[in-house]
């Protein structure tokens, strides 16, 4: 195996830092190369809760890599909601379409499945934008997480999969330890190239904020959150996706050079462990997302002009004749996103 190098930048030029981040570890030739760039988007929020990247450094690297002659689309697809429906509009919120310079994009409106008999998931959905691309870029947010401890690169990369169909995988898997498992398997179908981590701004798990001013860079994303979760002073194998990564021999800490001063935040908070926590956030998760599940896209048949374009868009061919097939819904919404005049509506029915 190969070493995985990581970089850790502070204070300073930003975008000099992620100039070096590329210089370092990425290829060297981005001229009309097809680049995804992933950031955390969480839900609609401000960059100073600090859960979201912070728009800053995505501004920073698309005009990198627009000025190196790349092709350069910005995109997530979280969860819409009632307040918000459309991912344009929880982008605008978290300062994502400026920061993007207008290059930000739904990737969960076109999807493809994916078959991976050998996996615990054993069939999902997947962004095109992912499977089509040269270079993913992950811009992950460096924060807490009840049921994983911290969320970081791994995590982010969940998103790849459409907005709605993710609840549905949660559900399906609501152990720590499977659910874990199944981020590391989608993780694994198509890594990121560069992992840029958001650390200049966070928020510990007792809601206090600090500034540490870093990015912690690298290729190797599991290599990444071992360097994060030491900067957070714990084990990284508290960790699941890191613990299950390194028996996977996915990455090696033994092989990790650092480049930068890899410090601990001091006072940092991370979930409370008190005994039996992981079951009783296990059993809150189940009855959480069986609720998420009830959201289901329903069509006005008094505004729908039948144009079929949800129909066409739906992965699992779950429209016929604008009605849905709620046997068939993965609740990815991407007919949501289609349709010219707003005639479906998110809405919780009993299916
Ligand atoms: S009907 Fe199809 S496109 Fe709409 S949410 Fe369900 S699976 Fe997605
Ligand atoms: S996309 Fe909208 S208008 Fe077109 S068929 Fe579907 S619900 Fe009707």
């Amino acid at each position: 195996m190969r070493k995985h190098k990581i970089l850790i930048m502070e204070d300073g030029d930003l975008g000099a830092s992620i100039a070096g981040v590329f210089k370092a570890i990425g290829p060297q030739n981005l001229k009309d190369k097809r680049v995804l760039v992933k950031p955390n988007m969480l839900r609609p929020a401000r960059p100073d809760e600090c859960v979201v990247t912070d728009p800053e450094i995505i501004a920073k690297t698309v005009s990198f890599l627009v000025a190196e002659g790349a092709d350069v689309v910005v995109g997530d697809n979280p969860m819409p909601d009632r307040k918000y429906p459309h991912e344009t509009e929880v982008a605008e919120c978290c300062g994502f379409i400026d920061a993007s310079q207008q290059r930000f994009r739904n990737i969960g409106k076109y999807s493809k499945r994916v078959k991976t008999p050998k996996n615990l998931l054993k069939e999902f959905y997947v962004s095109r934008e992912i499977l089509d691309c040269d270079l993913i870029v992950s811009l992950p947010k460096y924060k807490t997480h009840e049921l994983t401890t911290m969320t970081l690169s791994v995590k982010n990369h969940f998103g790849i999969i459409p907005g709605g169909f993710k609840p549905y995988v949660h559900s399906l898997f609501p152990g720590i330890e499977d659910f874990s498992r199944v981020l590391v398997e989608i993780y694994q179908i198509r890594p990121p190239d560069i992992i840029i981590m958001d650390c200049l701004r966070i928020v510990d798990a007792k809601g206090t904020k600090f500034n540490p001013g870093k990015i912690i860079a690298g290729d190797n994303g599991h290599a990444v959150d071992y360097a994060c979760a030491l900067m957070a002073g714990i084990n990284p194998l508290r960790i699941p996706t890191v613990r299950i990564a390194l028996d996977e021999g996915l990455f090696d800490p033994a092989k990790i050079e650092y480049i930068g001063r890899l410090e601990k935040i001091r006072g940092f908070s991370l979930p409370f462990a008190f005994p039996f926590r992981n079951s009783v956030v296990e059993f809150v998760s189940r009855i959480l997302y069986r609720i998420w599940l009830g959201r289901v896209p329903i069509i006005d048949s008094r505004v729908c002009t039948r144009c079929s374009s949800c129909e066409n868009v739906c992965p699992p061919r779950a429209v016929k004749r604008q009605q849905v097939d709620y046997g068939k819904c993965i609740k990815c919404y991407c007919c949501l996103e289609v349709c010219p005049v707003q005639a479906i509506k998110i809405k919780f029915k009993i299916t």
